[in-house]
Formats: C-alpha cells, sequence, structure tokens
C-alpha cells in the first residue's frame, strides 16, 4: 500500500514565534484527528526548523524547503543535508517551481540535491509540473517525463522508492485554480506509468505521488479519491491549522 502524506509548505511565511505556535497547533490536532496512516509533514522555513522540530510530536514530521546540493564548504548562506539532518528534518523539498523560476535550479543541480538528500536519509519531496502554456501546447505530458527523467532515473529501484513526488501544474500554484480531478488523475496516471516504463510496474506502484496547487478543504475530497493521488503538497491553506488538517482529514 502506497504512503498518503499530506505535507504543508509555508514558503516563505511566519516569524519563529508565529511558526512555533501553528506547529503546536498542527501536532495536537493531528494527534487527535488525523487517521494514522496519513503521514503529515511541515516544511517550514530553514530559521524554524530547530525550535519547531521541538513542539512536533510522532505524528507529524519536519520538513525543509530545499537544501544545498554539496556536502560542505564555501557557499555561503546555504544549509547542507547534513546540517538539516542534525535538526530532525525527515523530508526535503525539492525542485519547487519556485526555485526553479526564481534561482534557476536546473534538472541536473536538482539530480544532485536528490542524491545528497537521500545520503543523509532524507525523504525528497520532488517538485515537477508544467506551465500554462506547456499544456496548451500539449506538450505537457513530456515536460514533466522528462524533469521526472534528468533528476530521478539514475536512482536505483530500490531508492526511488523512497522518493514522493509531487505532480504541481505552475498554473495552479497560489492562483486559486485548480486542476480539475480528471486532469490531476490524468497527469499522475501518466507520471506512474513513466515510471514504470523504467522501474517496472511493482515498483512504480509503491511511489507516493501527491498533487499540489491551491488545494484547499472544499476541493481536496475529489483529488484525494482519485487512484493515482496519493496525497497533496499544500501552500497557502498550510498557514492555518484547521484548514491544513481538514484536508488531511479529506481521505
Ligand atoms: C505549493 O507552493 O507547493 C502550493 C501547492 O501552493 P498553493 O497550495 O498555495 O497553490
Amino acid at each position: 500500500m502506497r504512503k498518503k502524506v499530506i505535507a504543508g509548505n509555508w514558503k516563505m511565511n511566519k516569524t519563529v514565534e508565529e511558526g512555533l505556535a501553528l506547529a503546536t497547533e498542527v501536532a495536537n490536532i493531528t494527534k487527535d484527528e488525523v487517521p494514522s496512516d496519513v503521514q503529515v509533514v511541515i516544511c517550514v522555513p530553514y530559521i524554524a526548523l530547530a525550535p519547531v522540530s521541538k513542539v512536533l510530536n510522532s505524528r507529524v514530521a519536519l520538513g525543509a524547503q530545499n537544501v544545498h546540493q554539496k556536502e560542505s564548504g564555501a557557499y555561503t548562506g546555504e544549509i547542507s543535508a547534513t546540517m538539516l539532518a542534525s535538526v530532525g528534518v525527515s523530508y526535503v523539498i525539492i525542485g519547487h517551481s519556485e526555485r526553479r523560476e526564481y534561482f534557476g535550479e536546473t534538472n541536473a543541480q536538482l539530480a544532485e540535491k536528490v542524491n545528497i538528500a537521500m545520503a543523509q536519509g532524507l525523504t525528497p519531496l520532488f517538485c515537477c509540473g508544467e506551465t500554462l502554456q506547456q499544456r496548451e501546447q500539449g506538450i505537457h505530458i513530456d515536460f514533466v517525463n522528462s524533469q521526472l527523467t534528468e533528476s530521478l532515473f539514475h536512482l536505483s529501484a530500490e531508492d526511488i522508492k523512497k522518493v514522493v513526488i509531487a505532480y504541481e501544474p505552475i498554473w495552479a500554484i497560489g492562483t486559486g485554480v485548480t486542476a480539475s480531478d480528471e486532469q490531476a488523475q490524468e497527469m499522475h496516471a501518466k507520471i506512474r506509468s513513466h515510471l514504470a516504463s523504467k522501474y517496472g510496474a511493482a515498483v512504480a506502484d509503491e511511489i507516493s505521488i501527491l498533487y499540489g496547487g491551491s488545494m484547499k478543504p472544499d476541493n481536496a475530497k475529489g483529488l484525494l479519491a482519485c487512484k493515482d493521488i496519493d496525497g497533496g503538497l499544500i501552500g497557502g491553506a498550510s498557514l492555518k491549522a484547521r484548514d491544513f488538517i481538514s484536508i488531511a482529514k479529506s481521505y
């Protein structure tokens, strides 16, 4: 059975104090209300990782939003996978479209990030997704497949099973426009069959594929009911504990 994951991406929001209050609320409600087969993750700003790790319980995993691809050294302002692991991080978002767009992260760099994260035992939450223009041109499936091929397909079958993939159509992120259940399911099925073409159906069947892009309490149920959607990566709605948890309870 595939792991169900509901992950929040706080992006560049919340002071440490505000983050501690939100994380405490998420941890308490998750413990009381979220079924134990749903893994809740919160991906918080770097500065909040260490303090937030102290207020989480065993039901909520700690995630980072990025990691540098090198082990250590003269990379001013960057954070390594070893540093993340040392404060209790277990998940890390890699390849979010905002990092690809604003920080020029390439598929080749992301492959290195995946490797260094996994070497530290972190689970990559690997993001892929197309622009509206690519969808309108009908090249969205090939584009997403190439993101996966170039950043993940060097992994062994054992290792790819440890990665969580998040399909996030760029036109749906932070826009209030969600992919329809059918559009999302179609792409998730294509991603799974692309994984199967490289690793075989049995391996592809074990890989969790999350949907991200304006997922909210009122549209989560339909999306999460789709056969190939195994959870969500949630931006805006993860900033309110009740909204976030109501998505986690939508299964
Ligand atoms: C995201 O940034 O990963 C995301 C899905 O954001 P939002 O839910 O706000 O669209």
